[in-house]
């Protein structure tokens, strides 16, 4: 059975943190000497919801975490050393736990295991694909990769090279092709050759938002038609450094094509990490992993106590 959105190892808890790194070490430094165990006056009160700001968790998030802080218990004329990072704590887990904490994706009962992946250009999608292919194929299962963005030729080019790097098969036409009948061909020829899963990589241009509904749509409605509840997964992937403009493309996407489940890549090169907290809140989704590097291993199931601890401590 494919683990693919199977729980994480230590190895990998320790990447997740490691990638939330610089968000960690940016709200550390606005809010130093605020964990040393006093009430917070208005101005480090004012720091906090800066550092929070900062760190892209969101207007609301923030506004709902100085809340909790301020209405501590009457009682409490000091706060204990580490309450205010915990309060922190347990309110963001609150906000991340009605997304599932580790990821949980649908045990296939079906044959192959079709996974769409969408997205804007620039965001990671190729690579991210490439990883998702890496995880499987380590795991030992047969995977083919359907190249049903036919817009941009090197996006195939990529795609091929990253099938060869990963052991993977491809299935791809010439450029301008119908993505649906790539799709087509794609998933009869797993089903022909007995192939676990397929990831189909989608065009990310959004200024033709319509289109790309139609186009989506169409393409899952081909799935369907050759393997029952196809696609199983629609993984949406968002580029964690481009905070909150993400959220809106996000709306789109999930708006036009059923999304399932985010990828929030390039968490390694921002100080925003916090960014997880609106997507979650605002999409209703879970992110199921996050991009830590450019090579084929820096792909982490997402783990929102992992996530949470490593942001304050
Ligand atoms: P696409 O246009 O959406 O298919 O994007 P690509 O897969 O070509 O990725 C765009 C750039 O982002 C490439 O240079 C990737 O190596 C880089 N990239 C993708 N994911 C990550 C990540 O998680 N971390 C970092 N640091 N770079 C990434």
């Amino acid at each position: 059975m494919l683990t693919l959105f199977g729980k994480s190892e230590p190895s990998l808890l320790e990447r997740l943190k490691q990638s939330v790194g610089k968000t960690r070490s940016e709200i550390a430094a606005r809010v130093e000497g605020l964990f040393g165990g006093r009430r917070l006056d208005p101005e480090q009160l004012k720091r906090l919801e800066n550092a929070l700001l900062a760190a892209d968790l969101g207007v609301r998030t923030t506004r709902e975490l100085l809340d909790a802080v301020k209405d501590a218990p009457p009682d409490a004329s000091l706060l204990d050393p580490g309450q205010l990072r915990n309060s922190l704590k347990q309110h963001l887990l609150e906000i991340l736990r009605p997304a599932p904490a580790t990821p949980n994706g649908s045990a296939p009962d079906h044959h192959p295991h079709v996974i769409f992946v969408v997205g804007v250009n620039g965001t990671g999608k190729t690579t991210t694909i490439g990883k998702l292919a890496h995880r499987l194929r380590r795991e030992g299962a047969t995977v083919l990769l359907c190249a049903a963005d036919t817009f941009r030729a090197a996006a195939v080019e990529q795609l091929a090279v990253w099938a060869e790097r990963t052991g993977a098969e491809i299935v791809k036409q010439k450029a301008g092709a119908d993505p649906a009948a790539v799709v087509y061909d794609g998933l009869a020829a797993a089903r022909a050759r007995g192939v676990d899963a397929v990831i189909v990589d989608t065009a990310g241009r959004l200024h033709t938002k319509s289109n790309l509904m139609a186009e989506l749509d169409k393409m899952k409605r081909t799935a369907a038609k050759l393997v029952p509840g196809a696609p199983h997964d629609v993984l949406l992937v968002l580029d964690a450094t481009t905070g909150q403009n993400g959220l809106a493309q996000a709306r789109e996407f999930t708006a036009a094509a059923g999304v399932t489940g985010i990828v929030l890549t390039k968490l390694d090169g921002t100080a925003r990490g916090g960014i997880v907290v609106p997507i979650v809140r605002e999409l209703g989704l879970p992110v199921r992993f996050v991009g830590t590097g450019e090579t084929a291993e820096d792909l982490v199931p997402f783990d929102a106590q992992t996530f949470v601890n490593s942001l304050f401590d």
